[in-house]
């Protein structure tokens, strides 16, 4: 085989040996990943999830509620247990784990009800996350808010275990979906050149790059494409002067496109393209409850703007965040911080 590419070694050894030995020695092993999960949570538990079953070690993985239909065409996908339709036999698992992995979170407040299971449980606790301000209550802690996704940090973390030929098809892909999605399809948060010399590594594995984006982006139904297009001309205001906009759909809009888990993915990213914004929110209306979105450029904080308005957090330009009140509450609450922000705003816009 011609030399491989050379990848930085950025996961301490110590622990990447802690963890391979972990593993060695669990009995069964439970993976978790975060609520509302997407394709970096699903990839990167998928990925571990294949590389454990492969070692002919037990291994189950779950999620605390559903996720996005376009996730459903991934290798291992209908192995994956839904927390929220079957607590009970979720709680046997978690009883029965002696290690447990929490994937692509960073506090088990992330993973909802599951959460304090996780904390009581005796089992060996393993985090691999890359969101800032990791909890303090697992035994190995890997936690990288510099790179772009966990499904990047499972690869590195093989990779540097010597465990690279036995990275599968499947594996490959998964890891790939991960990294995808959480750039936007490598246009934001993806300029280290690393993520590209991991990216031909996974291209030696077969996969097929182009599948896997089609899978993701094309694979849209038509009332998801109409409600875009009732969003961005019905359901958006601009704050040009703040640099700012917002998105936000009521549960009655929803209803009148048929709304699907995951439809409005991505929905977020949209005003971003408008010149002058560098802050965009994106408001939906959920069951008993209120979900909010952020993403910014030029380094607008949007995870200070998610935990200190909305009991949330993030990323530094993709951040989120639930509030308990109406919808009306939400968007004036919104309102005020724009306000409140509007000296970070105006100077983010001076980065341009
Ligand atoms: P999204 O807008 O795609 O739902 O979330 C973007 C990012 O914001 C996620 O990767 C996650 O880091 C963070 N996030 C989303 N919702 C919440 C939330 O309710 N609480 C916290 N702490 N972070 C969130
Ligand atoms: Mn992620």
């Amino acid at each position: 085989m011609n030399k491989l590419p050379s990848i930085s070694s950025i996961i301490e050894p110590e622990k990447v040996k802690q963890i391979m030995d972990a593993i060695d020695s669990a009995h069964n092993i439970l993976i978790t990943t975060h609520l509302s999960p997407d394709g970096d949570a699903i990839g990167s538990s998928l990925a571990l999830y294949h590389f454990i079953k492969n070692k002919d070690k037990k291994v189950r993985l779950i999620v605390p509620n559903s996720f996005p239909y376009f996730l459903k065409w991934m290798d291992g996908i209908n192995e994956i247990e839904i927390f929220e339709y079957n607590p009970a036999a979720g709680l046997t698992i978690i009883k029965n784990s002696d290690l447990i992995f929490s994937l692509d979170y960073n506090v088990s407040k992330r993973v909802g009800e599951m959460g304090p299971h996780i904390e009581s449980s005796p089992a060996k606790k393993i985090l691999i996350d890359h969101h800032p301000l990791p909890g303090t209550n697992f035994d190995i802690i890997v936690s990288k808010p510099e790179i772009s996704s966990t499904s990047e940090l499972i690869f590195r973390l093989l990779f540097q275990a010597d465990k690279y030929d036995e990275i599968t098809k499947a594996e490959a892909e998964s890891i790939y979906c991960g990294m995808m999605t959480d750039t936007g399809g490598f246009t934001y948060n993806s300029s280290d050149p690393e993520i590209y010399e991991i990216i031909s590594l996974l291209l030696r594995k077969n996969i097929d790059k182009d599948m896997i984006y089609s899978h993701v982006f094309n694979n849209y139904s038509e009332d998801r494409f109409r409600l875009l297009g009732f969003t961005l001309s019905q359901r958006m205001k601009v704050y040009p002067e703040l640099h700012s906009a917002l998105l936000y759909l009521s549960k009655e809009d929803q209803k009148q496109f048929k709304f699907n888990k995951g439809d409005t993915e991505g929905f977020v990213n949209y005003p971003l393209s408008i010149k002058g914004i560098v802050f965009s929110t994106f408001i939906r209306e959920d069951e008993g409850i209120i979900k909010l979105s952020f993403r910014s450029q030029n380094d607008f904080p949007c995870n200070k703007f998610a935990s200190e308005l909305f009991n949330g957090g993030g990323h530094l330009k993709a951040s989120g965040g639930e509030f308990k009140g109406t919808f009306e509450e939400a968007i004036r609450i919104y309102i005020e911080g724009l306000k409140k922000y509007e000296e970070i705003l105006k100077e983010a816009i001076k980065g341009e």
